[in-house]
């Protein structure tokens, strides 16, 4: 089966109406439908209590079709920090991540199974691209969060940072931005403006977004301030050039007034030389932007690892001194491979990893 089974978050209230009435029943049941899936994260028949016994169950089979499965979770940091690994209804597997903080929640996830950009530290690359995610197999994700946390807290922040290139699948991740913010029973009703969406950088996307009139975050993953090595890190720089990403990102900072965050993991004698600080701080400096240098989290077999001591530092304070904020990207996770598609990769075998290996402070949990 190509296509994941429709849902009713991958349509907006209208289509959900629509899509109810051909069932045979009142528009008003999508609201009640919605809001059982938005407002109480449930999908259960049993729970919907204001809908006829006799309709519950073929409506919710119809409209809330389950399209994530547990296959694993794991927790790390004391609990604050928990993975998640789900099955997709044809076998492919993503994973998302929620990281409690004392002033928010934050939930990344996945927006394609794989990834088509191959950018040669990142494990996702490595596997190649399974398919896009549909829009409901995303928000998906968000709730099963929501449910996760419910009723002690709520996921305050998403960042499009898990498994895939999120503009690569770009209508179903702007439907699922429309989901994610909308209002209840519309959505689940979080801010646009803590939404973050992360690009390897596909200028006529980054493009098409700045139309959209959102005022979600956008991440540039750069990696690299001098084309030579970026076209190594993120090949799909041989199409689209530094300049022109960065142009395309200046544009979508003046039309939405919002900081960009460009990315950039620190890999030991690859990208952290200082020149490379003092281009980075040099082309950066002077914009609207804000820059999270990441610790490289080394893939298994890969040949680069992360920065020497001190290295970082000095790199900090060379981008600083342009006048640029830069911050170090706190590593929540690793221990549980929280970098993007590591879990995934030792499920399936290609790797050895923590699953038969955990490392000190990793544990599994027991399937909900
Ligand atoms: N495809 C999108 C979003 C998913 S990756 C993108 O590339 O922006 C999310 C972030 O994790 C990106 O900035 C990516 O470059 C970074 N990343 C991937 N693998 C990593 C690794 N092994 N160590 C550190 N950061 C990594
Ligand atoms: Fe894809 Fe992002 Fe990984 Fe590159 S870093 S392979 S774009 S998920």
């Amino acid at each position: 089966m190509p296509h994941p089974p429709r849902h009713l978050a991958d349509l907006d209230l209208a289509g959900r109406r629509a899509a109810v009435t051909a069932l045979g029943e009142k528009p008003f049941r999508a609201d009640q439908l919605s809001r059982h899936y938005f407002a109480r994260y449930t999908d259960t028949p049993e729970d919907m209590t204001d809908l006829p016994v006799g309709v519950r169950d073929a409506l919710a089979g119809e409209m809330l079709p389950r399209l994530l499965t547990s296959e694993r979770e794991m927790a790390c940091d004391d609990g604050a920090t928990r993975k998640m690994l789900w099955r997709l209804h044809d076998g492919a597997l993503v994973e998302s991540v929620l990281m409690k903080y004392p002033d928010r929640v934050t939930m990344c996830v996945s927006s394609q199974a794989g990834c088509g950009m191959g950018c040669p530290f990142c494990a996702t690359g490595q596997a190649g691209l399974t398919r896009n995610l549909s829009t409901a197999e995303i928000v998906s994700q968000v709730v099963a969060g929501e449910r996760a946390l419910a009723p002690d807290g709520r996921v305050s922040n998403i960042v499009f940072m898990g498994m895939g290139e999120p503009l690569a699948n770009y209508k179903n991740v702007i439907g699922a931005v429309h989901r994610l913010s909308d209002p209840v029973p519309s959505g689940l009703g979080i801010s646009q403006r803590n939404l973050t969406v992360s690009t390897v950088g596909l200028v006529p996307a980054i493009r098409r977004l700045t139309e959209e009139k959102l005022t979600v975050r956008l991440a540039v993953s750069l990696h690299a301030p001098d084309d030579e090595a970026r076209d190594e890190l993120v090949p799909v720089n041989r199409r689209w050039k530094i300049a022109e990403v960065l142009d395309a990102a200046w544009d979508y900072a003046a039309v939405t007034g919002r900081r960009v965050s460009i990315e950039y993991a620190l890999i030991r004698d690859v990208n952290d030389q200082a020149w490379r600080a003092d281009l980075l701080g040099s082309l950066l400096a002077g914009h609207l932007v804000h820059v999270n240098l990441i610790p490289l989290n080394p893939t298994p077999g890969s040949k680069w690892t992360a920065s020497r001591p001190g290295v970082q530092e000095e790199f900090v304070d060379r981008v600083a001194a342009h006048g640029v904020a830069v911050t170090v990207r706190d590593t929540r996770g690793r221990e549980i491979d929280g970098a993007c598609g590591q879990l995934a990769a030792t499920v399936t075998g290609r790797s050895v990893g923590p699953a038969s290996h955990p490392k000190p402070g990793a544990r599994l949990l027991p399937l909900a």
